[in-house]
C-alpha cells in the first residue's frame, strides 16, 4: 500500500526556464496516472526519469493550455517511438476534437489505439477502476469546465493471523483464501469461528486529491475529507484575494482553510503565479491556519507508505 506522487511541473501560465506548468506523475499500487500535462511535459518527464511506456493514463483537468498543451507534443512523440500500446485520455469534451484535428493536419497516423473519455459531468464520479485503484473526478470551480481528480487505492485481502491458523488443526491451506476474503471458519463439529480471531485488518489505503485550477470552493470538501495527500492550488497570496475570485483561483491561506476543513494528512500547494519570486511566503502563509503543508517544486517526490 503505497503512493508515490512525482512533481514535473507546478507553475501557471506561461512556460519559463525554471518554471514549468502543471503535470504529475503520479505511483500507486502498481498503477501509474499522468495529472495534465503542460507544454514541456514529455522533457521533465525524461529529465525526471518517468519511462514512457508507464504512461498509459492520462488525467487533464480542464483545457486552460497550461494543463494540456503538451499534450499533442507527448502524443506524437510516443507515435514516433513506435508505441503501440493504447493509452487512454480522460479530459472535459473538446480534447479530443483539438487532438485529432492536429493529428488530422499533420497527416500523423498512430500505430498505438488513441481512447478519449469525454468528462461532462459536474458531479464527482468514478471515471476509471481496476482490481488496484479507482479514480474518481472532483468537480472545481474554474473559468471553464474544469474537475481535479481523487486516486484511491482499494482496500486489500485482510492478512492471515498465521499463529492463530496454526493453533487450529482443521484450517487447511486450501481455506486461507476464503480467510483473506474475510469468511468465518466452520469447524467440522458445526462450531464457528470468527474471521476476526483468524485474520487481521488490511493495511489502509492511500488517498490523492489533485486539485487544480479552483477558487475556494467548499463542495469539494466531502470528496477530499481524510485523503493521505492533497495538491490544492494556490495561485495568490492574500494580498491578490480580489484577483483570485475575479480569476477563480485560490491563495495559499484559501488552500489551507480547505486542507484543514478536510482533515488531510499534508497539503501541497502550486500553481504559482509569476508575480511571486520567492515561494516560502506560500508556506508560510498556509501555515498559518494549516501546519502539515509543502511547496511543489518541479523534481519534488512526495511518497507515503501505510
Ligand atoms: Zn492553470
Ligand atoms: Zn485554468
Amino acid at each position: 500500500m503505497s503512493l508515490k506522487l512525482t512533481i514535473l511541473g507546478c507553475h501557471s501560465a506561461t512556460p519559463r526556464t525554471f518554471a514549468h506548468p502543471s503535470a504529475q506523475f503520479l505511483e500507486m499500487n502498481n498503477r501509474s496516472f499522468l495529472i495534465d500535462c503542460g507544454e514541456g511535459t514529455q522533457t521533465q518527464l525524461r529529465k525526471y526519469k518517468v519511462k514512457f511506456s508507464k504512461i498509459k493514463h492520462i488525467f487533464i483537468s480542464h483545457l486552460h493550455g497550461d494543463h494540456f498543451y503538451g499534450l499533442i507534443g507527448l502524443i506524437s512523440t510516443f507515435s514516433l517511438l513506435n508505441r503501440e500500446t493504447e493509452l487512454h485520455v480522460f479530459a472535459p469534451k473538446g480534447a479530443e476534437e483539438i487532438i485529432k484535428l492536429q493529428l488530422k493536419h499533420s497527416k500523423s497516423w498512430l500505430h498505438f489505439p488513441l481512447h478519449f473519455h469525454e468528462l461532462t459531468s459536474k458531479k464527482s464520479e468514478l471515471i476509471f477502476e481496476d482490481e488496484n485503484v479507482e479514480v474518481h473526478t472532483i468537480p472545481l470551480k474554474h473559468r471553464i469546465y474544469t474537475n481535479g481528480f481523487l486516486f484511491k487505492e482499494k482496500l486489500g485481502e485482510r492478512k492471515l493471523n498465521i499463529s492463530a491458523i496454526l493453533n487450529n488443526k482443521e484450517i487447511e491451506i486450501c481455506d486461507y483464501q476464503n480467510l483473506k476474503d474475510g469468511k468465518d471458519f466452520v469447524q467440522k463439529d458445526g462450531t464457528v469461528i470468527s474471521n476476526t480471531n483468524l485474520t487481521r485488518n488490511p493495511p489502509p489505503i492511500v488517498k490523492y486529491a489533485y486539485c487544480s485550477d479552483t477558487a475556494y470552493f467548499e463542495e469539494i470538501i466531502p470528496i477530499i475529507k481524510g485523503v493521505n495527500l492533497l495538491y490544492h492550488e494556490s495561485t495568490f497570496l492574500e494580498d491578490k484575494v480580489a484577483l483570485a475570485k475575479t480569476t477563480k483561483h485560490a491563495t495559499a491561506k484559501q488552500a489551507a482553510s480547505i486542507a484543514k476543513q478536510a482533515q488531510v494528512g499534508k497539503l501541497i500547494l502550486g500553481h504559482y503565479s509569476s508575480r511571486y519570486k520567492n515561494l516560502n511566503l506560500f508556506l508560510e502563509e498556509a501555515q498559518k491556519t494549516f501546519e502539515n503543508v509543502a511547496l511543489s517544486e518541479a523534481g519534488k517526490e512526495f511518497v507515503i507508505v501505510n
